[in-house]
């Protein structure tokens, strides 16, 4: 009895232990310290490339980008601790070398031909409130839990998010919807110009893009990249307070994204949705109706098969058995009766694909009929640094020195992280 209390008290304390991020400067030059002990040479590293514009081919070129990116705007970003901004993901992306805050490196071997900052719109405004000379007390402690790293506040933040309907925490805003609407629109054209910025026609492609994210329970999500043509986009982002379910972001998207606008939206981490990704129903149970299908045919051409975290192309418990399906799995098959952090028949890409050919045969269009990329969903502000030999985590002070992210002890789940993937487009040239 005594050893096991004393098994369960020691567990305790290792997930407190990890939980705890270095929370000034102090001692983030303690975690450097440890930082530039590392052996940064153990591994292969390959050579360097430029970036340079390929000369439009008729037989097509190859083009790699990242459409899912989180810079500090997004507030889960900023509690781990990462303070690099939109400008710096975009320089990164280009070729830039960096180093994280802990003085880990941070560089592609090639430089990206596009990339799109998702940041999720449900933080949107945030940031500017709290710089904001007006704030109101209790906006005040907010702003300054989410300034200190740390992951217990993560878990706060996420279980708040996992309320339906979401809870809207306005104290930031002084309890005032329309500073909200007014920061969060001031956010969003931040974005767009960044990515303006950053365009070079020819040689590197940006986009107005965010990440709508809707959570769910025992931290599952439900989420989409909404990524737009040009930067005639609408005035709001739409986020998971806005928009109860894909079908409502679909609704909203096409009423405001109106003349030369357009938009794609892209699921990611299906593996994640507990089976809701293919299965016809929205996160509050609603059924989808044929409208619903047809919305979703219109305007989700790609779903993100591969990302940090983890793969949703296949599991090898459902369809052939392919063995490659065994690779980068999170969760396991869902047992009798099992909800949560388990992986259902409606979940995974391959599944989705033979989905959409039955209800071809329903409704005459197959709403299923996508694309398949990979991206990052890297939380540090690396765009595509999806490579294996300088792999630095992906949640800034959580992931940092490499022996945090490598610990046994570490029971937060980031040690199972990869370093996620690439989109990647055939084409014949990039404009
Ligand atoms: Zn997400
Ligand atoms: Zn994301």
């Amino acid at each position: 009895m005594f050893i096991a209390l004393s098994l369960v008290a020691y567990r305790v304390y290792l997930l407190a232990d990890s939980l705890l991020l270095p929370t000034n400067e102090e001692e983030i030059a303690a975690i450097r310290a440890i930082v530039e002990r590392q052996n940064e040479s153990a591994f292969y590293r390959p050579e360097r490339k430029q970036l340079g514009r390929q000369p439009a081919s008729a037989s097509k070129n190859v083009y790699s980008g990242d459409l899912h990116v989180h810079t500090n705007i997004s507030s889960d970003a900023y509690l781990f601790g990462n303070r690099m901004d939109m400008d710096t993901a975009y320089r990164i992306a280009k070729g830039e070398r960096a180093n994280s805050r802990t003085g880990e490196r941070i560089e592609l071997t090639r430089p990206l031909d596009f990339a799109a900052l998702t940041d999720h719109a449900e933080g949107f405004g945030r940031r500017i409130a709290c710089e904001s000379a007006d704030l109101s007390d209790a906006g005040r402690e907010q702003c300054e839990e989410t300034a200190t790293p740390s992951l217990i506040g993560f878990l706060k933040m996420r279980g708040r998010a996992e309320q339906r309907p979401m809870i809207r925490d306005l104290s930031v805003f002084n309890d005032d919807v329309g500073l909200e609407r007014n920061y969060a629109a001031q956010t969003w054209r931040q974005v767009q110009e960044a990515a303006e910025r950053h365009y070079e026609p020819g040689a590197f492609t940006t986009f107005a893009a965010y990440e709508y994210s809707p959570a769910l329970p025992d931290r599952g999500k439900h989420h989409r990249n909404i990524v737009f043509r040009s930067m005639d986009v609408p005035k709001y982002a739409v986020s998971g307070f806005d928009a109860v379910s894909e079908i409502d972001l679909w609704k909203d998207l096409e009423a405001t994204c109106t003349n030369d606008c357009e938009f794609l939206t892209i699921p990611h981490n299906m593996n994640k949705t507990w089976g809701l990704a293919f299965s016809g129903e929205t996160i509050d149970g609603v059924a989808y109706t044929e409208d619903d299908w047809k919305l979703r045919e219109r305007n989700e051409p790609i779903v993100e098969m591969f990302q940090i975290k983890g793969n949703s192309e296949c599991s090898v418990a459902f369809g052939a058995g392919d063995e490659e399906c065994g690779y980068e799995q999170f969760f396991p098959p869902c047992d009798q009766g099992q909800e949560t952090a388990c992986i259902y028949s409606t979940s995974m890409a391959r599944d989705g694909l033979q989905i959409g050919l039955a209800l071809e045969d329903q409704i005459g269009v197959n709403p299923l009929e996508f694309g398949l990329i990979g991206s990052t969903d890297t939380h540090n502000s690396n765009p595509g640094d999806a490579e294996e030999w300088d792999f630095t985590g992906s949640t800034a002070l959580a992931a940092s020195p490499a022996e945090r992210r490598m610990s046994d002890e570490n029971v937060t789940g980031i040690r199972n992280n990869n370093p996620g993937g690439l989109a990647v487009v055939w084409a014949p040239e990039f404009a």
